[in-house]
């Protein structure tokens, strides 16, 4: 059932990648924490004019948060994300020789990086596989049945299980793109879903209505 699943969803959206707008590790890494609670499309207005202020973490461990705010006001949480981006980019400067770390506990260790963020940037960034749970990557895989979890660290393991490792990086763009098109937190299209005959979800509402 997972691979059909999983074929199905690579017949669907093909070759995926963040919608995250970047041209470096560093700048993955600033989009990513930047997306804590808002939308890849407003990450990537803002990031142009922050990507030619600081394009590199030694000019942005040089900011204040308050100067990085100026920047970054309409993502949401700005406070703390500005606070987060100038102490991230000094570690990067003082313990990191302004490199992005390739190690999930290095990455985990900087302000504003947790194990989302990591996956995304170990998988997007350097290519190690690693699956990124977010909310629709839960909810996406709980409906169809490929995790059957309470919170985004199990569904993260299940998947781990579940998918080969080759597609793991794939599998998370994949049940981004179908949550966003069509697996909706709200009214989810599954009448015209092609997953539709493999889904869990879609199988208990039927018997249900039934
Ligand atoms: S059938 Fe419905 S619940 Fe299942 S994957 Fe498709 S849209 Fe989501």
């Amino acid at each position: 059932m997972t691979t059909t699943i999983l074929d199905l969803l690579e017949s669907l959206y093909g070759r995926a990648t963040t919608g995250l707008k970047h041209n470096s590790a560093y700048e993955l890494l600033v989009a990513t924490i930047l997306s804590a609670q808002c939308t890849d499309e407003r990450v990537n207005l803002i990031t142009p004019a922050l990507f030619r202020a600081y394009p590199r973490p030694q000019l942005l461990a040089q900011a204040s948060p308050e100067e990085v705010a100026e920047y970054i006001r309409s993502a949401g949480l700005w406070k703390t994300k500005s606070r987060n981006l100038v102490k991230t980019a000094q570690i990067l400067v003082r313990e990191h020789q302004g490199q992005v770390p390739q190690t999930r506990a290095e990455l985990e260790a900087l302000p504003g990086v947790g194990r989302k963020t990591a996956n995304v940037v170990l998988a997007n960034a350097f290519g190690i596989p690693a699956i990124a749970v977010d909310t629709h990557v839960f909810r996406v895989a709980n409906r169809l049945g490929l995790a059957q979890a309470a919170n985004p660290r199990q569904t993260e393991e299940q998947l781990m299980k579940a998918i080969p490792q080759a597609k793991w990086i794939q599998a998370h763009h994949w049940l981004i793109q179908h949550g966003r098109a069509v697996c909706r937190a709200r009214n989810p299209l599954c009448e015209s879903c092609p997953l539709n005959p493999y889904c869990r979800y879609y199988s208990q509402e039927k018997s249900s209505s039934s």
